[in-house]
């Protein structure tokens, strides 16, 4: 099935997508959003986000994204809650499938994000929100005056283990590993800090819980399996971000981390008509808020864009692809 060709398809259903599409919504750009079978980002494995500006009480994260998803509805965003299977940017319109159906569209906003790696334990997906933490500038607060856990050894693991100082009573950095991938100059920061300790070469095996809160985990030697059991009401996994950009091998510019390239101060990537926001560009912020702010600017670059396009003699849309424009 192959529809009219739309202003503008957002992929992805977090807070960088379901943001463009409040924008492009307002701007009467009809988008469509083509938000994900699990909708709603990284968000719906957190429990309270304190952080996000205009919640003074706080909010539970898969009810700040319904928020966010109603927000946008409200304009006349129209969703389908699905997984894109493929992107073709070679021609225009540019065309976006899920399964056998093609979606073609003057313009794409790519807002697919990262997932936090994962240990891959039963009992951490179990106790995500109750203890388990993917981000520390999110969560530490809720853990003054604890102990807590950090597993990793490159520079996210020691940013978080000490960033946890502020408010923890002990911070032990877990790592499989003698060797740390981290910086020198962060490791000899979290090294110097007296909250902090170091457990290595161990790997965690357990998250263990009571009454559906985190109370412990449970860590093996690398080399001679020997257990021991840390207590521990946080267990922070700092083991790397993937962005979500393999739909988009070949045709969008990334870094070597697979992060999508956009032009310096706008959200244009390297094809002309498609821009991109959110976790899916950004390795270095991941706020709900940043990525919020981008998903704006996505929307925006892409009104400007179409209305540059418009405002000229109307190209037409089996020609050839127009050149990226700058915006
Ligand atoms: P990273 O450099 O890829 O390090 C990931 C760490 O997690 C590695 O030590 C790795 O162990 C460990 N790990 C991976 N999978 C694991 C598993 N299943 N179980 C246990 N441990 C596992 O990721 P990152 O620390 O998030 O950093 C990503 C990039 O952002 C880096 O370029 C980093 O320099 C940058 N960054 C910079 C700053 C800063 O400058 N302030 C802060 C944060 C991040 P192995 O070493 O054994 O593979």
């Amino acid at each position: 099935m192959t529809e009219s060709v739309r202003d503008v398809i957002i992929i992805g259903g977090g807070p960088a997508g379901y943001t463009a599409a409040l924008y492009a919504a307002r701007a009467n750009l009809e988008p469509l959003v083509i938000e994900g079978f699990a909708w709603g980002g990284q968000l719906m494995i957190t429990s309270d986000v304190e952080n996000y500006p205009g919640y003074p009480e706080g909010v539970l994260g898969p009810e700040m994204m319904n928020d966010f998803r109603r927000q946008a509805e409200r304009f006349g965003s129209e969703f389908l809650t699905d997984d894109v299977t493929e992107v073709d940017f070679s021609e225009y319109p540019l065309r976006v499938s899920v399964g056998d159906d093609d979606y073609l569209a003057k313009s794409v906003i790519v807002a697919t994000g990262a997932n936090a790696r994962q240990l891959g334990l039963d009992s951490e997906r179990t106790l995500q929100g109750r203890g388990v933490s993917y981000c520390a500038v999110c969560d530490a607060a809720f853990f003054r005056e604890r102990q807590v856990v950090v597993v990793g050894g490159g520079d996210s693991a020691m940013e978080e283990g000490i960033f946890l100082t502020k408010f923890a009573t002990k911070v032990t950095i877990v790592h499989r590993r003698e060797d740390f991938r981290a910086s020198p100059i962060m490791l000899d920061r979290a090294r110097a800090n007296d909250k902090i300790e170091f457990l290595t070469p161990y790997v965690v095996e357990e998250a263990l819980g009571d009454e559906g809160k985190l109370t412990g985990v449970r860590v093996a030697h690398a080399d001679t399996g020997e257990t021991q059991e840390l207590p521990a009401d946080g267990l922070f996994v700092a083991i790397g971000h993937d962005p979500n950009t393999k739909l988009f091998d070949g045709q969008l510019d990334m870094d070597e981390a697979g992060y999508l390239l956009t032009k310096p101060g706008s959200t244009a990537t390297n094809v002309g008509g498609v821009f991109a926001a959110g976790d899916v560009v950004d390795h270095t912020y991941r706020q709900a808020i940043t990525a919020a702010g981008t998903g704006t600017m996505a929307a925006l670059d892409a009104e400007r864009w179409l209305s540059q396009r418009e405002g000229h003699p109307k190209v037409a849309l089996t020609a050839p692809r127009p050149e990226a424009a700058e915006v």
